[in-house]
């Protein structure tokens, strides 16, 4: 057992061959130095792995794990992480989701499992309580998700009678088929990027159902309710997290990133896109949302609900709404959340898929590779789609996404991906912080990985977009933050109440114009900031992050400490990649990025990445082949 609150003492190691089951050791000392989430997953990963495990294999390991805010109380933190080596990228994958499947984990009294091995046979697990079943999956194999999910329900009810609350994650035919980027479901939640579901799918495990009656434990009740009551209340009033996320989802960015010039359109050949209004979140809201739906006890409900077949479904985020809009020409947004939905229930990762297609599309135009795909003619599309997942045809080679495909026909250079992931729908010429988080990201070209900086480059402050000036500082902090707020078992739209309220709902106002004009100044600042992070050795109000976990799990955290242990799981996650052969040569973005202009009349609209990339390693205290060094391993406690 743990003396911290939140935790339920138990990290379960799962043989899927020989179905024997074994305590993984778990110390207090490793809760306090990797939190949960993705940083505990990255421990064991890197206690385990030694570079040489393919992704699918059965030395591979999948790490579900939960964080200590989870089924506290604490807003937006009913979430958890699927990491393993992927598919993909050949490198760490850590994949957040929300739904209620990491409250229910803990219910049945687990942190996290990690498992190993591969199924003999089409497999789902039921975890309850202490209980673990294996049961034959022939009946669900070959099933879309939403009717496996049903029929996983049907099975756990009609066996106790009774309608069984549980948490159900599971892959779809694409994981199935071990489509490179196919995701994992959780009721309508995704765990989506860099292929998880494929990983799940070679080792035979269709789902995974958990279930349970363990008490999730507060370190101080009273004063946790009070001040998650607080922390909820702050939300709600803050403009982006408690007004533009529940009223439109994070589709309400579509139009300002049409208006920043962040869209991705065309495969990222323009960053505007004409037909933007009728693939934004207002013209979503207007006319198609139904209701807006968030995961369990969260205040900020950001997901959408639309009728799809007279079905009433999730609605598309941001990354579909951009990257199957404007991404592919398309305007029409009917046809998006029917593709989502389609994209969901064959679990595959939207954001790669719609890149993917999009890289055929020109490499169809470019003469590269005639496949018929075209801009703009999209009426086939649900059946490409099922041809993805099900590997028919051209699908069976879209299936294995951007990168591979570039390799084997050419167009790299548009390719939009780095480490084999594809990028998010946000533009980096007019971003070009964001272009380094991309470059340098563990998982590959992730936008919040990469440290989200087109939240300061355009989506909620306006900083100059295209100067390298502290961005590789401002990337290292954001992203330290993220990782700790993940590890937490948070949502990162937490994250956006950082920013406070007055910088953010008066963009035009004389203290946000000047918080704009001196952040590319500020590098330095940052910088010692990031070299000494206990020096803010107390909490700011906009943070509620640390607090939050004093009086919930009863650690003691300060601001500072916060970002050192994000710092501590970002060199983690970078350590068991540069094993499996990562190094600087890999932190790339495709030449559309770094050598066309966006705006063909000013040369300046490039991602300067190599100025970024050689202040970020220094910043990290990295070698100059972008590796961590033993003596950044050992200031972090990684090494001893
Ligand atoms: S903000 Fe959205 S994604 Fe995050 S926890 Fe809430 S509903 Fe889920």
């Amino acid at each position: 057992m743990s003396k911290y609150a939140g935790y339920m003492g138990k990290v379960l190691m799962l043989d899927l061959t020989t179905q024997k089951t074994s305590d993984y050791p778990w110390s207090d000392e490793y809760r306090e130095l990797y939190i949960g989430g993705k940083m505990m997953a990255a421990r064991i990963l890197y206690d385990n792995l030694t570079g040489n495990e393919a992704p699918y294999s059965e030395e591979n390991l999948v790490v579900i794990s939960t964080g200590p805010l989870t089924g506290t109380g604490a807003p937006s933190s009913n979430r958890f992480n699927i990491s393993a080596i992927s598919p993909q990228t050949g490198i760490v994958a850590s994949s957040n989701c929300g739904g209620n499947f990491g409250y229910y984990l803990k219910k049945a009294g687990y942190d996290a499992l990690i498992m190993k091995g591969k199924c003999a046979e089409h497999t789902w697990i039921e975890f309850e309580n202490e209980k673990i079943t294996f049961h034959n999956a022939d009946d669900i194999w070959g099933l879309c998700v939403g009717p496996a999910q049903e029929k996983l329900q049907e099975h756990l009810d009609a066996a106790r009678g009774c309608r069984v609350k549980c948490g159900i994650i599971s892959i779809g035919p694409a994981g199935e088929n071990l489509v490179k980027f196919a995701s994992v479901i959780s009721g309508e939640r995704a765990s989506g990027r860099a292929g998880m579901g494929a990983v799940l799918g070679w080792k035979n495990l269709k789902a995974v159902v958990a279930t349970g009656n363990h008490e999730i434990s507060i370190f101080d009740r009273e004063k946790a309710r009070e001040y998650n009551r607080k922390w909820v209340e702050y939300l709600r009033k803050h403009p982006l997290a408690g007004n533009q996320l529940p009223r439109l989802g994070s589709a309400g960015l579509v139009s300002a990133m049409q208006m920043r010039g962040l869209l991705a359109t065309k495969n990222y050949t323009f960053g505007q896109f004409d037909g933007f209004e009728k693939v934004s979140g207002e013209h979503l809201a207007e006319n198609f949302n139904i209701v807006n739906k968030g995961c369990l006890a969260c205040p900020m409900r950001c997901a959408r609900t639309v009728a799809v077949d007279g079905k009433e479904v999730k609605g598309p985020e941001l990354e579909t709404l951009g990257l199957m809009g404007g991404g592919l020409l398309n305007d029409d947004l009917a046809k998006i959340l029917k593709w989502n939905n389609v994209l969901d229930e064959l679990g595959m990762d939207t954001i790669s898929c719609a890149s993917t297609i999009a890289w055929a599309m020109e490499a169809n135009e470019k003469g590269i590779w005639n496949n018929g795909l075209k801009f703009g003619d999209t009426d086939d599309l649900c059946q490409l789609l099922e041809d993805i997942a099900f590997r028919r045809g051209i699908g069976n080679e879209l299936a294995e996404g951007s990168r591979i495909l570039s390799i084997k026909y050419g167009g790299g250079e548009f390719a939009m991906q780095s480490k084999g992931l594809e990028m998010a729908a946000y533009e980096p010429r007019r971003a070009v912080g964001q272009g380094l988080g991309y470059a340098v990201a563990n998982r590959g070209a992730c936008h919040l990985n990469g440290g989200y900086l087109v939240i300061l480059e355009g989506l909620g402050l306006y900083t100059d977009t295209q100067t390298p000036n502290a961005k590789a500082d401002m990337t290292m902090i954001f992203q330290n933050l993220l990782e700790m707020i993940s590890a937490t078992g948070q949502c990162l739209f937490t994250s956006y109440a950082v920013f406070p309220t007055f910088l953010v709902s008066n963009p035009n106002g004389s203290v946000t114009k000047f918080v704009n004009w001196v952040i590319p100044y500020i590098g330095w600042a940052v910088r010692l900031l990031n070299k000494c992070p206990e020096i803010i050795c107390f909490n700011l109000p906009v943070l509620h992050h640390p607090k939050g976990m004093k009086y919930n799990i009863g650690m003691n955290m300060t601001m500072g400490k916060f970002l050192r242990c994000g710092e501590r799981g970002y060199n983690l996650e970078r350590a068991v990649d540069v094993r499996f052969g990562i190094s600087s040569k890999d932190d790339t973005l495709p030449k559309k990025m770094t050598h066309v202009p966006q705006d063909p009349n000013n040369p300046k609209t490039v991602v300067p990445l190599e100025i970024m990339k050689k202040r970020y390693y220094q910043a990290r205290g990295w070698s100059k082949d972008g590796k961590p060094t033993m003596r950044t391993l050992k200031k972090l406690k990684i090494e001893r």
